[in-house]
């Protein structure tokens, strides 16, 4: 596996129209600090600035650490949360506001845990009627559109598994499940919210596999979300990778896991299992992320990054196309006419205010949506 260096090839990859896209999404969350008098209330930003389009027929990966946002994303696109700001659009149009039973039918979820997204004391008949009667009541046959859902992941006989509990299924087998039931509204769009991180390894592939099925099988719109990089190569078409609620790295899969532009997925790749690396993986910076009431101006990695330059601490770094397709948010690839004396899209006034939102209980801060 290369960890950067060499030119990258042009891409083949054919631009296709999103079904769903989200633009300059932005969400903070108002939370406690302190104790007793003396507590206050801090504006957390869990994404800032996020944009990532989901086109028909492909998966697009979402890579991070834990609490790099990737869930808020998620959850956002799903109409589940409200953006602070930045437009969710459906078809190049804007997405009805709320979460109405039409964009439901077209986006729908699976979540990461498989043992608590099912209700225990139901059969899977139930689990996959009820979707079935909330949206296509009269229009299908029960049966007959029960053992197809089955049968399309991989759940065979399906007679065997409608009249089962979910404890008497496996991880991998609940999750199938899940699937299925997302699947039974007929969606366009399927956000997957880490859908194997509980699954046991040797049962993890076949999730993956039936995803990358019903990408080619059904056209799907799928987002693929991830702390684990090797499988969003494996999966992915293409892969944006999150780093303390921004997009730091953006690209087709084989461009940017063969050639990682920014130091945060260089540092992902070295320490993801490698079958061809004979030695300890050789990381290229460490440490942790920036606690979120700790983000600072600059570049979100720059505690951790091998190649921090004065800059870095001091402006956020430009979204920098490296070749067709590619793009990384890091000074390093931004060109000599960029401007470096501050940020590009905030003011360093902006991003100190950031720093000092702090207020006595019952003191509401000043809150300007665009500065999430
Ligand atoms: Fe490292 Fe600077 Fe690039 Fe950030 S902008 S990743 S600190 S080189």
């Amino acid at each position: 596996m290369r960890t950067g260096g060499a030119a990258p090839p042009e891409t083949t990859i054919e631009p296709r129209p999103p079904v769903l896209a989200g633009r300059d999404l932005a969400k903070g969350f108002w939370v406690r600090r302190g104790r007793g008098p003396f507590a206050g209330r801090v504006r957390l930003v869990a994404v800032d600035g996020v944009s990532i389009e989901l086109a028909a027929g492909t998966v697009t990966g979402l890579v991070g650490e834990s609490g790099s946002g990737k869930t808020t994303v998620v959850r956002m696109l799903a109409r589940i949360i409200r953006p602070d700001s930045g437009q969710i659009l459906l078809d190049g149009g804007p997405a009805p506001s709320g979460r109405p039973l039409g964009y439901a039918r077209q986006v729908q979820m699976v979540f990461q845990d498989p043992f608590a997204s099912l209700n225990p004391v139901y059969r899977v008949r139930h689990h996959l009627v009820r979707p079935l009667r909330i949206h296509h009541r009269g229009q299908v046959d029960e049966e007959a559109a029960l053992a197809e859902l089955l049968h399309r992941v991989a759940l065979d006989p399906p007679a065997q598994f409608l009249d089962k509990f979910p404890h008497e299924l496996s991880g991998g087998q609940r999750q199938r499940v899940a699937i299925a039931r997302a699947l039974a509204v007929r969606p366009r769009v399927l956000l997957a919210d880490e859908p194997v991180s509980m699954l046991d390894v040797s049962i993890r592939l076949g999730v993956l596999n039936l995803l990358a099925d019903l990408r080619e099988r059904e056209r799907l719109a799928i987002l693929y979300v991830t702390h684990d990089i090797a499988s969003a190569r494996y999966l992915a078409d293409t892969i944006a990778v999150m780093y303390a609620g921004q997009v730091v790295e953006q690209a087709p899969s084989t461009i940017l896991t063969d050639h990682p532009a920014h130091p945060y997925t260089q540092l992902l790749l070295s320490a993801a299992p490698d079958p061809d690396r004979t030695g300890p993986p050789q990381l290229a910076g460490g440490g942790a992320p920036p606690e979120p009431l700790e983000r600072g101006r600059g570049c979100p990695f720059h505690r951790r990054c091998p190649h921090v330059m004065e800059v870095c601490r001091r402006a956020r770094p430009p979204n920098v196309a490296v070749s067709p397709h590619h793009t990384a948010a890091c000074w390093l690839h931004a060109g000599p006419g960029t401007d470096r004396t501050g940020e590009p899209d905030r003011t360093p006034e902006a991003r100190n205010a950031d720093q000092e939102t702090t207020a006595t209980a019952g003191h509401r801060i000043h809150h300007d949506p665009k500065e999430v």
